[in-house]
């Protein structure tokens, strides 16, 4: 296949094509992923977002991955959700070194009525600052999907994580079925889809290309697919699966962009256990956007000045926002991401 005719967007994706792209040698697969996004996004611009989690810990799924789920021991601190207005104090100041978009996580099965006014007013908030808005609250319902993108909320993160087949050995307290109920939900309320999934659980190549395929092959591809390294945190049943090659984690980068033209493919997390050097092939495979700032929910997230700074060795630029209607907002971070990027203190950080 060339990289053309895989550039038009497709929902009709079989195991054997994608498993060819898979295997394809490394430099045809990188040479097609570049080829194709370079049709549809601006190859030196990457995406930023922050996230925040709003509710930590306790959660009743039983998700093997993560340190969040109430049925693992991991030592994590439990919260509350958090009060509005410390949340908007973090939607600020993510505003203020660069973010564009402010995602906001709850550890939660779904959001109860009692937590839903709150969650409303968290996104009306963040909006009123020229943000764009996301969240991860788990299973909704129509009523929730409608109230929330009356809200203002632009993108709702739900992911499938990995293939339906080999989904039961990961998670066994929500079906497949279940998170693609949730995301037809969002995308009949209008709101913009964020969903991918994870490598590094013990699942097989055709288990990577099955997550692709049902990614791809929803009526719309998401408009944001985090592509995620498993980050193995003690107490949780994956402590010690093996480590990912890293030449196929930028593998499913690429298949991803080709399969997914116009969605950005997003660097997820696991990026803190990457050095720069993978990093910058990720970018070239077609990732286009990253989690910028302190914390990634509750596992590290490499240093907003490293972040930036790398960014500069590689002539890459933050992208726009999606709405141009605040240019003025967008000049000004801008000018911040520069300033910080160039500062004496950004030099000594990370000498
Ligand atoms: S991944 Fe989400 S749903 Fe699963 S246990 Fe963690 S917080 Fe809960």
């Amino acid at each position: 296949m060339s990289a053309f005719s895989a550039s038009v967007l497709r929902h009709d994706w079989s195991l054997p094509e994608v498993k060819a792209l898979f295997e394809l040698p490394f430099n045809d697969l990188l040479f097609q992923a570049q080829t194709v996004h370079r049709q549809h996004f601006d190859a030196n611009r990457v995406q930023v977002s922050t996230l925040l989690s709003i509710k930590t810990g306790a959660c009743p799924e039983d998700c093997k991955y993560c340190p969040q789920s109430g049925h693992y021991n991991t030592g994590l601190d439990k919260e509350k959700l958090m009060e509005v207005e410390k949340v908007l104090k973090a939607a600020a100041e993510a505003k203020a070194i660069g973010s564009t978009r402010f995602c906001m996580g709850a550890a939660w099965k779904h959001p109860s009525a009692k937590d839903m006014p709150y969650v409303l007013k968290m996104v009306e908030g963040v909006k009123a600052m020229g943000l764009e808005t996301c969240m991860t609250l788990g299973k909704l319902d129509q009523e929730q999907t409608r109230a929330l993108a009356a809200a203002g909320l632009d993108y709702y993160n739900h992911n499938l994580d990995t293939s339906p087949e080999f989904y039961g050995n990961i998670i066994t307290t929500r079906t497949y079925a279940d998170r693609l109920e949730t995301l037809s939900y969002v995308r009949d309320a209008g709101m913009k889809i964020c969903s991918g999934g994870i490598l590094g659980m013990g699942e097989s190549l055709d288990d990577r290309a099955g997550l692709l395929i049902q990614l791809a092959n929803l009526p719309e591809h998401p408009e944001s697919v985090p592509i995620n390294m498993l980050v193995k945190v003690k107490g949780t049943p994956l402590a010690d699966e093996q480590d990912v090659d890293p030449f196929d984690f930028i593998r499913m980068l690429a298949v991803a962009r080709i399969m997914m033209p116009k969605s950005h493919v997003r660097l997820s997390a696991g990026r803190e256990q990457m050095n720069e050097q993978m990093q910058a092939l990720a970018f070239f495979a077609g990732a286009n956007s990253i989690f910028y700032g302190e914390k990634l929910l509750t596992t590290g997230n490499p240093q907003a000045d490293k972040d930036m700074l790398l960014f500069k060795r590689l002539g890459i630029q933050p992208e726009a926002r999606e709405e141009h209607d605040d240019e003025v907002h967008q000049a000004a971070i801008e000018q911040a991401l520069v300033e910080q990027r160039d500062s004496a203190l950004f030099y000594d950080a990370t000498a």
